[in-house]
């Protein structure tokens, strides 16, 4: 059988044939010594860890030991982030606290940051390779023998507009979910946002490179993929929609949960909600960027709805997905933004039936249009806007794990949290703490939830296991 045949194939992998390829695959590094150690870091959102994962099973076909990181490497490599001042300053913190534990350690800084400040990674001694995002899935073909240079070696391409493959699996070795990138950019150029300048613009990756990647997941043990992209509402690839990979993801056996990560409101469809209401695999949770609650702030970051819009299609999810999680992100000390519209986004966030929000504080970043917008909002009002906001959210959260208490849930176990407890999630992202003693990662039990714990963690008790 042409293993390379099934790997670039345009149709789709039968289970079985798939497994022998991750057999065989396997089989073939085992019979190879590794020689160099790498580990990785990744800054920033769920798409770089998909990333990085991806980026770190390059290496280990390229026979290099992957190891944690914090532990002697003769590689490092650094995803990065640049969606605020905050992710650049951390990233050159990081940066030098690799130099100063692995002195003699290449180090290869890659991602968002590396595609947007070249010239300031330039500046710190020490790194090697600097690769943006064009190229920077094939950071390991740029390393021969990983020597230190004199200078960094700075590859920065235009980035492509054209729909993309890439030729890895994620590498999750401790992980019982694993993320799946289906998309990269954006088009929508929300004026506070740096991303489709880092990332460039909207591209999708090729369904069936999709198809084939996660077969191999599945065959490596995940249960459960976590769809992952920039805008993944804008996934187009030879007519094939989201809601295409979610039934194609459907079919693969052994795959019993899917999970879409961060959606845009304008891009969710109503077949996909409606396909969310019956589907026993596509987990009862959305997570839909609101930014702000007030009309006249939405407007200035050139968002796609206004707050009457956001609400009704809200509402319409929570009326037909029976215990939905509804996460969202909001931001706070935009331009403009006084207390009037703080209210109105507090009033907003009160209101609506969110499980929970992600808070984050405006960061202007250059090149992009808020830059412009005057009305600019004090660093300590910023700080206690997103206190009350967090605030709130925990509160949410609270609330929302009531309404679960009392039911019959399946959890899907992860990881022991502290010796005689074990830890997981439902399909509607409830965290779920089980009292046992059992080596349960991966395994799928049914709990009955009893109570809520100080940290946010719905108690429960075995029922069953599956
Ligand atoms: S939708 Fe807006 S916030 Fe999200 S990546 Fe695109 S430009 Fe940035």
């Amino acid at each position: 059988m042409c293993f390379n045949f099934l790997f670039f194939s345009a149709f789709p992998l039968l289970g079985q044939e798939s497994r022998a390829l991750v057999e065989y695959e396997k089989k073939k590094m085992m019979m190879k010594k590794p020689i160099y150690k790498a580990s990785f870091y990744t800054l920033g959102c769920r798409l770089n860890q998909a990333e990085t994962s991806l980026i770190s099973n390059t290496f280990k076909e390229r026979n290099y030991e992957i190891v944690e990181y914090g532990q002697p490497t003769d590689v490092c490599v650094i995803n990065t982030c640049t969606v605020t001042e905050q992710a650049d300053a951390k990233c050159r913190q990081l940066v030098r606290q690799v130099l100063k534990r692995s002195p003699d350690a290449f180090v290869a800084v890659v991602g968002c940051y590396a595609q947007m400040g070249a010239e300031a990674l330039r500046r710190i001694e020490g790194i090697d390779l600097i690769v943006g995002t064009e190229e920077k899935m094939a950071v390991a073909d740029f390393i021969d023998i990983p020597q230190k240079l004199p200078e960094p070696i700075i590859r920065r391409s235009k980035i492509s507009k054209t729909p993309f493959t890439i030729s890895s699996v994620g590498n999750y070795e401790h992980a019982t979910r694993a993320n799946l990138k289906v998309q990269d950019g954006c088009d929508f150029m929300c004026t506070f946002c740096v991303i489709p300048f880092a990332r460039g613009r909207s591209r999708s990756r090729a369904f069936w490179d999709i198809q084939r990647e996660a077969i191999q997941l599945v065959a490596r043990g995940h249960k459960e993929l976590v769809l992952s992209g920039v805008n993944i509402g804008t996934y187009e690839f030879e007519g094939k929609t989201v809601l295409d990979i979610v039934k194609m993801l459907e079919t693969i056996d052994g795959l019993e949960r899917i999970r879409i990560s961060s959606i845009e409101p304008t891009t969710i469809s109503i077949e996909l909600v409606e396909h969310m209401a019956e589907s026993e695999k596509l987990c009862s949770h959305f997570h839909i960027p609101l930014q702000s609650g007030d009309d006249s702030v939405l407007a200035n970051m050139r968002r796609l709805y206004n707050v009457a819009e956001y609400v009704k299609f809200l509402e319409m999810i929570a009326n037909r997905i029976p215990d939905v999680c509804l996460g969202t992100d909001v931001m706070v000390g935009f331009p403009g933004e006084g207390e009037a519209e703080f209210a109105n986004t507090h009033r907003l966030l009160e209101q609506l039936p969110f499980a929970y929000f992600h808070v984050f504080p405006f960061s202007e970043r250059k090149g992009t249009a808020a830059v412009k917008i005057e009305d600019k909002v004090e660093v300590h009002t910023k700080k206690e806007r997103s206190e009350i906001l967090r605030n709130l959210s925990r509160e949410k959260k609270t609330h929302f794990y009531q309404q679960q208490l009392g039911k019959s849930v399946k959890v899907l176990m992860e990881e022991q949290n502290e010796p005689g407890w074990f830890q997981g999630f439902t399909d509607n992202y409830v965290k779920v703490g089980v009292p046992t003693d059992c080596d349960l990662s991966n395994e799928f039990v049914e709990v009955e939830l009893k109570e809520i714990s100080q940290k946010n963690l719905a108690i429960g008790e075995i029922l069953n296991t599956y």
